[in-house]
């Protein structure tokens, strides 16, 4: 057989210089106190409110924990309502009756104001 030549192999190495940029310390990763694991920034709600512009809880803990207080909340005001259903509907309807234009005003305003 004879001898192949190579012909632009294209094996020559390249300048992957960029890659030194995206290394490991490019992700920071952010300490959850909930699931107690070390996680990527990315992993967690911003919050303007807390020091470091994160919030403490990460992505799964903050929803677990949101639907955990959801049920809890509904339940109590399933509570709160079945007792006292007839004085709630009263001062709804009360409140409705006395407030109406400024109600109707409202729902308007915002229907105009959602518009898109
Ligand atoms: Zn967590």
């Amino acid at each position: 057989m004879g001898t192949r030549s190579l012909q632009g192999s294209g094996g020559e190495s390249k300048d992957y210089g960029f890659i030194a940029d995206c290394g490991e310390d490019a992700i920071s990763l952010k300490y959850c106190c909930v699931c107690n694991e070390d996680l990527p920034l990315y992993e967690f709600h911003s919050d303007a409110n807390r020091y470091d512009g994160v919030n403490h809880a990460c992505r799964d803990c903050r929803h677990k924990h949101y639907i955990e207080n959801r049920n809890e909340k509904s339940e109590k005001n399933k509570e709160h309502y079945l007792k006292n259903r007839d004085k709630i509907l009263l001062r709804v309807k009360e409140y409705h009756l006395k407030n109406r234009d400024k109600i109707l005003a409202k729902m308007k305003e915002y229907r105009l104001k959602n518009k898109h």
